[in-house]
């Protein structure tokens, strides 16, 4: 299987940047990824404040697939997430709702055995690994990693999961995939400034579709289909994600407008993805059997 190891990592999504490794649609492909960090916090005594910040959200890659071009939709199906067996979290004073009343710096080191993450003597977990960053390059400027939009990125959407297929645009000859920053676990939100952050290897399968009318980024699981939608505030980025399904259901389903806006009303749920980042990101999820109902099946 072709193999992406994090020597050949990028900050920045770019169409400038060199592939690390060309794949034809439709091969599976894995990505070794480093956590957010690039592995500079294994101990408590290592602090926010002490880092590299010029290596900080690595995305391994990028991925040329074969055959996709700009206009197309490059499919990817998330077949299985490994995480690392040490995660770790940080906050302070700089970050989220709560960082203006701590007075100090945190860093805590958790430990991952068997699907369990134990947070303290009181709580342990079952892991629900995701994938932060993932996204492709965009049409114009470069983006940081550590920002999410329409090109994907740092959605840190706790639906990106194994078994979930993420649709992303394609703006540039071979797409230029690339991920990173994986969470064994993380609430929606991700309130603190972080999940516990992991290193690990993520198999995906990549797909280049032509002709394909989906609104982008779009998720596709067992029980549900999304818009992931990423903007300055809040307020916009919901309303980007009801709009980008609105548009989904009048035009791919062929629903009338206002069925379709009573539907979402009905059984699409808003929901957050993350608040800290640069960008905020919401995502609004429907039912998997409104599309069934109309006939409709996801490529
Ligand atoms: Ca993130
Ligand atoms: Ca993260």
């Amino acid at each position: 299987m072709l193999t992406l190891y994090p020597d050949r990592c990028i900050h920045a999504m770019s169409r400038s940047s060199s592939p690390a490794a060309r794949a034809a649609s439709g091969d599976t492909v894995c990505f070794h990824t480093l956590d957010c960090f690039s592995g500079q916090l294994t101990r408590e005594d290592q602090l926010l404040g002490g880092l590299d910040w010029d290596t900080i959200n690595p995305a391994t890659g990028p991925l040329y697939v074969e055959g996709a071009e700009a206009g197309d939709v490059l499919k990817v199906e998330i077949l299985s997430i490994e995480t690392a067996s040490q995660g770790v979290m940080v906050d302070g004073p700089g970050e989220g709702a709560v960082g203006p009343q701590l007075a100090e710096e945190r860093t805590k080191v958790l430990q991952i055995q068997d699907g369990v993450v134990r947070f303290s003597d009181r709580l342990s977990f079952p892991i629900r690994p995701m994938i932060g960053v993932i996204g492709v390059a965009p049409a114009a400027e470069d983006i940081p990693t550590n920002t999410p939009g329409a090109h994907g990125g740092n959605m840190d959407c706790t639906r990106i999961g194994a078994g979930a297929t993420l649709y992303l645009p394609v703006n540039v000859p071979g797409a230029l995939l690339a991920m990173g920053d994986l969470h064994a676990i993380m609430g929606d939100g991700e309130v603190g400034v972080c999940g516990v952050e992991v290193a690990g290897v993520v198999t995906v399968r990549v797909t280049a579709l032509k002709a394909c009318a989906l609104p982008t980024p779009f998720l596709v699981m067992d029980d549900a289909f999304m818009t992931i939608c990423s903007a300055e505030t809040a307020d916009e980025a919901g309303d980007s994600a009801i709009l980008a399904m609105h548009t989904f259901l009048t035009g791919e389903l062929g629903m009338d407008p206002h069925e379709a806006n009573m539907l979402m009303s009905v059984c699409g749920d808003l929901r957050v993805c993350q608040v800290v980042d640069p960008e905020k990101t919401f995502r609004l999820e429907m039912p998997i059997r409104v599309a069934q109902a109309h006939g409709y099946t996801f490529r």
